[in-house]
């Protein structure tokens, strides 16, 4: 039986361990009478079902720290759910009339649901995302399914899953990962983004891994070379720790650079920024030691693993939080990037056929502009405490740009009238995600103070290629000359209006594509920290003319692997 399989890594490194099946649960729940004779067992399988969902909200609580308050609050109100007076009572009645328990649980918990869900008031709709989870932790514990969720590994495994959605990242403990293997998802996808920000070993878009890949075998993970070996031998073994600590000296010649500053042979500084999923301590005391600025906070992680949506006061803390620790640096905040492939407990998003072509991003938002205006008035708040540069995701016409101005105006106004301080001369900039405002360039240059490429999107919508979809990786290609000339043809539509560029896709942090967007003119990137000192090593060893002449190169190739290819050959020894 072959044992060796090839998948794309994402994210390089060498892991032996055992597999972890991630699964998120899906509740079975089917309408089945019950005898009278049965009643008391079902009521009985119930009291169980609540006693071992409450054992685990307890388990969850003692393994919080003490600076988790939030989580904290979060579980004794599942508590409270669990042995609401009213929903328990309503349930052993559906049982006395014959329902079978976990029938009975699904119906009273959709009941409340609907009734919760219809509440004026926003704090008690938003209620509806705490009972739902509840409802699956109970009828999971009735099917007698142990819990599997990522903030809980109990030693270091490998997991392997169809998909891990930003919502499951967000709680999970690096420490305890040693690779990520799963189905879909691209070099762009957020598990990848993901994966690089923690420096764990992923490779992605394997097929079927959940059933070639069984649960608790041990595995090879090669992410350097794109290969999984399943129950390995000793000699294989011994073979890839070797691998792995060849890997792991190279990987500890290239962080020296970590501490430079990025600039060319020739004297030329470039801005190296962080890209900031939270404003966790880790990412803040690294990205502010060793970048220039923020050039993206992806302000979404803020609004996900959780059942309510964030105040204004809470965004604003973590905002000023973020400006205090950069000074005077620049911290580039995006506003919320909903849609797609991120998804939020707090709100029901509709199901879209094409979620990447949907109603996501700024348009969700200009579409609740009630959510949208508690963030503007979070930055704007913020804005005194530093150096705020604000920006808009997946804008895709000058129409975008005026609603979003108009959305901040607006915000502004409040402010004004009611004495609250912000810093008037904010940058205003937004990304080029879409093909279509790329092309506009020139015109956008007039109306804003900067734009950030989104690479990752802008291969997404130029190629036609989802960037989350393995059956059309080889569609999406970063590398085409088509992205190359698109970035290139913004950059100098900005660069003649004297407007400030940055490059804050994957691209921008790639070792690759990295010295190419210096040589178009960018000066700015902004990337995961882990792929700070890789992009600092290959732009310290180059002159500006030599990146110039990559540039040019490129934009006069065919095809994605004729420019991978060179690229390689050129950068051999930095790369
Ligand atoms: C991008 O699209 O390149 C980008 C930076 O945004 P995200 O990856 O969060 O979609
Ligand atoms: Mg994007």
């Amino acid at each position: 039986m072959c044992n060796k399989f090839k998948a794309n890594p994402v994210s390089e490194g060498i892991s032996i361990g055992e597999t972890f099946h991630f699964c998120p649960y899906v509740p079975n729940v089917v309408e089945k009478q019950i005898s009278e004779d049965d009643i008391q067992n079902a009521l009985l399988q119930y009291e169980n079902a609540q006693n071992k969902a409450k054992e685990e909200l307890k388990l969850l609580q003692s393994h919080l720290k003490d600076d988790d308050s939030n989580k904290a609050r979060i579980f004794d109100a599942h508590l409270d759910i669990l042995f609401d007076a009213a929903m328990d009572e309503d349930i052993r009645d559906e049982i006395d009339d014959l329902n079978n328990p976990a029938f009975a649980v699904n119906k009273v918990y959709e009941k409340y649901i609907r009734i919760i869900g219809k509440s004026k008031d926003e704090l008690i709709a938003e209620r509806v995302a705490d009972i739902r989870d509840v409802k699956n932790r109970l009828l999971r514990c009735l099917e007698g399914v142990e819990e599997r969720n990522l903030a809980e590994l109990q030693k270091p495994v490998v997991i392997v899953a169809y998909d891990l959605l930003p919502s499951d990242t967000a709680t999970l403990d690096k420490n305890k990962v040693l690779a990520i293997i799963t189905e879909v998802g691209g070099p762009t996808s957020h598990s990848a983004i993901i994966a690089r920000s923690y420096e764990i070993p992923a490779l992605l878009g394997l097929e079927n891994a959940m059933n070639i890949i069984t649960d608790q075998t041990e595995v090879i993970v090669d992410a350097v070379d794109g290969e999984i070996i399943l129950c390995p031998t000793a000699e294989e073994k011994e073979e890839y720790s070797k691998k792995r600590e060849k890997f792991l000296i190279k990987q500890k010649e290239t962080k020296q650079y970590i501490s430079q500053e990025a600039k060319s042979t020739d004297g030329t500084k470039i801005d190296v920024e962080i890209n900031l999923g939270s404003a966790s301590s880790n990412e803040l005391q690294g990205g502010c030691q060793y970048t220039d600025g923020v050039g993206l906070f992806r302000t979404e992680f803020i609004y996900m693993g959780r059942p309510d949506l964030p105040t204004e006061d809470e965004q604003f803390e973590i905002y000023k939080k973020v400006l205090l620790v950069f000074k005077n640096s620049p911290v580039t905040i995006r506003t919320l990037d909903i849609g797609g492939d991120k998804k939020l407990d707090s709100m029901e998003l509709p199901v879209e056929e094409n979620p990447f072509l949907g109603n996501r991003a700024l348009r969700l938002c200009l579409s609740n502009p009630q959510i949208f205006k508690t963030q503007l008035r979070a930055c704007l708040r913020a804005s005194v405490f530093g150096n705020l540069w604000l920006m808009f995701p997946m804008v895709g016409s000058l129409d975008d740009v005026r609603a979003a101005k108009k959305a901040l105006q607006e915000a502004k106004d409040e402010l004004d009238n009611e004495n609250i301080p912000y810093n008037k001369d904010m940058k205003f900039g937004v990304m080029i995600e879409i093909p279509s405002i790329a092309l506009l360039a020139d015109m956008v240059a007039k109306e804003v103070d900067f734009v950030s490429i989104g690479t990752n999107d802008l291969t997404q919508y130029t190629m036609a290629a989802d960037r989350m979809n393995p059956a059309v990786n080889k569609y999406y290609q970063s590398n085409n000359p088509a992205i190359y000339r698109l970035i290139n043809y913004v950059t100098k539509e900005f660069k003649k209006q004297g407007k400030d560029v940055c490059v804050c896709g994957e691209m921008g942090g790639n070792k690759l594509s990295a010295p190419v967007l210096v040589g178009m003119g960018i000066r700015r990137l902004s990337m995961g920290l882990a792929s700070v000192a890789s992009v600092k090593k290959v732009i310290n060893n180059l002159s500006i003319p030599q990146m110039e002449e990559l540039a040019s190169q490129v934009c006069q190739m065919e095809t994605d692997k004729e420019i991978v290819d060179y690229l390689s050959e050129k950068l051999s020894d930095l790369i």
